[in-house]
């Protein structure tokens, strides 16, 4: 984390520098769009729906998503990996998205905690491969907030978890070949409305690669801001990512990026907004603003 530092005049608006980082100022809060639920495969026994709940109205924001993994680890007939003759990753586990469940939650946390404003959501995992699968869930309920993520890439004729090919590849080759699988997501996709963490590898990258700079990936962070751009999609500000620059910020706005969206992908109720201040510093110091609706995403 930190790896991209800002100085005291990135910070935009004055005051965001002076409060702890996870407690923002009681205006201009944005909405966590990214948050993970005991409905969610990845989330241990501690993580509770309306813990987050509570935890969101403790710090004052307008509005949180619970945006539940959708992850398959087999293939459906509708499904564009059954093409490839790529293999599914097999690690998720056998915890199918329980949608009725998931949304009667939400529907007891909407009545417990009425003075926030709920969405329903999921974050459809690589849904260019798992098209007709993905589909299928969505179909079956009412989704505010869809999530586009890349978490594995095909290796050895197999979808393997990002984090451990950076172990057996080179981490700026891995990270190519990342961005590459993100536009193809963006251009194979319509299913979601939010490009989750654009970088997620840069989460592990290995000490032993030197220090991450964005600009030696400008290039390729373009490529996938053109193509989101393009498609009128929304960018991702991931706060459990290390934090991008301000000037990848103005990168997502001079390729033609209106909207930011803001995501701690909290995994814990004690993660939801977190480092939410700082976050917020950054888009308004790259120029976005928020929306007509304090719920709404940023828009620049
Ligand atoms: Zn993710
Ligand atoms: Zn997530």
């Amino acid at each position: 984390m930190g790896s991209n530092p800002i100085g005291p005049t990135d910070r935009g608006r004055a005051g965001y520098g002076a409060r702890p980082a996870d407690v923002p100022a009681d205006h201009d809060v944005p909405a966590d769009h990214h948050v993970h639920s005991q409905w969610s495969h990845d989330t241990g026994p501690r993580a509770s729906m309306a813990a987050a709940c509570a935890r969101a109205v403790g710090l004052g924001l307008p509005a949180v998503a619970f945006t539940e993994h959708l992850d398959f680890t087999d293939w459906g007939p509708d499904d564009p990996i059954a093409g490839t003759g790529i293999t599914p990753n097999d690690q998720w586990g056998p915890r199918p998205f329980d949608v009725s469940g998931y949304l009667s939650c939400l529907d007891e946390c909407r009545d417990r905690f009425p003075s926030l404003r709920i969405l329903s959501g999921a974050e459809a995992g690589e849904p260019h491969l798992f098209a007709g699968s993905a589909a299928a869930v969505l179909s079956s309920g009412r989704f505010d907030r869809i999530l586009g993520s890349v978490h594995t890439l095909p290796s050895r004729g197999r979808l393997v978890y990002a984090r451990a090919l950076l172990r057996r590849e080179p981490a700026d080759a891995l990270m190519r070949r990342y961005f590459a699988e993100v536009v193809a997501m963006i251009e194979g996709s319509d299913l979601f409305e939010v490009l989750a963490h654009l970088d997620y590898p840069r989460r592990y990258w290995p000490e032993a690669a030197g220090r991450y700079q964005e600009q030696d990936f400008e290039e390729e962070y373009r490529a996938v801001l053109r193509a989101l751009a393009s498609s009128g999609r929304v960018l991702e500000l991931n706060t459990a990512s290390p934090l991008v620059s301000v000037s990848l910020l103005r990168w997502w706005r001079e390729e033609g990026g209106r909207a930011l969206s803001f995501g701690s992908d909290a995994h814990l109720p004690g993660h939801v907004g977190e480092r939410f201040a700082e976050a917020a510093g950054l888009a308004d110091a790259a120029g976005f603003r928020p929306g007509r609706d304090p719920f709404d995403f940023w828009r620049g």
